[in-house]
């Protein structure tokens, strides 16, 4: 439980209040929970490329 970043392999971003518990694994969107199947942008719109890299 010490780990709190989203589990999507090219994502970094922390898991906050909008965080989606799937499989047992959080993630901070729901595109990361989804992992990005329908090229949902990752919600923590900063810059993180996870969608894009999700793609690749
Ligand atoms: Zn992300
Ligand atoms: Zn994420
Ligand atoms: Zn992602």
């Amino acid at each position: 439980m010490a780990d709190n970043t989203c589990a999507c392999p090219h994502c970094k971003c922390v898991l906050g209040k909008n965080a989606v518990m799937k499989d047992g694994k959080g993630y901070c969107c729901e595109g990361c929970a989804e992992h990005h199947a329908h090229g949902e942008p990752c919600a923590s719109s900063t810059g993180c490329e996870c969608a894009k890299s999700a793609h690749a």
